[in-house]
């Protein structure tokens, strides 16, 4: 684990971080928005990640996560809306793949509270993203709406998928695909993705 922290903090300094979110209008409404964090790996990875870890913690974490991290992402996008400036947006979203992916790798099992916060903290970055082009778009309330649909999916098929920790075998399973989400969110930082 320290050296785990340790390699991503070296990647960190040295990391040239590609903007997926920076130029570009948002164009339609709920199809477009149903459609971006699908379509989007950077969301993707995240989202489901926090369905798996959801799903590994057990009850409350397994329905608490999937709650917390679409509301906290709608309040992220209103933060965006509003003008107020998140540093490092893709950077963060990165991160939220790297760390929630290793916290199912490496079976991490803090409190409840914990996991709420860690996941509603990147959850901000995911929803700013998007928030500050959320008024170009065409049908900005149905944009939303559709996008934080999507996100409810992604995370109920993160948890079931995460079912499977309920044997033994499932379990090395759901750990290797969050060790695989973690080395998705390092090819984002370092921009090969
Ligand atoms: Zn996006």
């Amino acid at each position: 684990m320290t050296r785990f922290v340790l390699t991503l903090l070296s990647l960190l300094l040295y990391s040239q971080v590609a903007s997926a979110h920076v130029s570009g209008g948002l164009a339609g409404g709920f199809y477009s928005g149903f459609l971006h964090p699908i379509l989007g790996w950077d969301h993707v990875v995240a989202m489901v990640a926090v369905g798996l870890w959801g799903a590994f913690l057990g009850s409350p974490a397994i329905w608490l996560l999937p709650i917390v991290f679409p509301l906290v992402m709608a309040i992220g996008g209103a933060l965006g809306v509003i003008g107020i400036p998140l540093p490092a947006v893709e950077t963060g979203i990165a991160l939220s793949a790297i760390v929630l992916g290793a916290m199912v790798a490496f079976a991490v099992r803090p409190p409840i509270w914990i996991a709420a916060v860690i996941v509603g903290a990147f959850a901000i970055f995911h929803g700013h993203a998007h928030g500050t082009e959320l008024p170009t778009a065409a049908n900005p309330l149905a944009f939303s709406l559709g996008f934080v649909i999507a996100t409810g999916l992604l995370h109920l098929s993160g948890v079931a998928f995460g079912l499977l920790t309920r044997w033994p075998a499932g379990t090395t399973a759901v750990r290797t695909g969050g060790a695989i989400i973690s080395m998705v969110g390092v090819a984002f930082l370092v921009g090969i993705v």
